[in-house]
């Protein structure tokens, strides 16, 4: 008993499966972790929280958490009746 080590963690075969279906949403969006000019996530009229810099980001299309600085393809201007 005094001889049993605790093995490393590592990815299990979820974690394989969850990454290709996210890197997939990433291609399919053009999903980047920095701004396109003036445009980013916390711009952006699908990023739920804009005063965090993480949130929920509501497109259909997408609905993950990203960053506030990141951006996609999607990214549309927030309606003058909401900003
Ligand atoms: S639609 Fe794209 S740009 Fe807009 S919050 Fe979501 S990931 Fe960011």
């Amino acid at each position: 008993m005094a001889d049993y080590v605790i093995p490393e963690p590592e990815p299990k075969e979820i974690d394989e499966k969850v990454s290709i279906e996210l890197r997939h949403m990433a291609e399919n969006a053009v999903l980047r972790g920095h701004p396109s000019g003036d445009e980013k996530c916390d711009n952006c009229r699908y990023y739920l929280e804009p005063y965090n810099d993480l949130s929920y980001c509501w497109h259909p299309k997408l609905r993950i958490l990203v960053g506030a600085n990141w951006w996609c393809q999607w990214w549309e201007e927030i309606p003058a009746a909401d900003a």
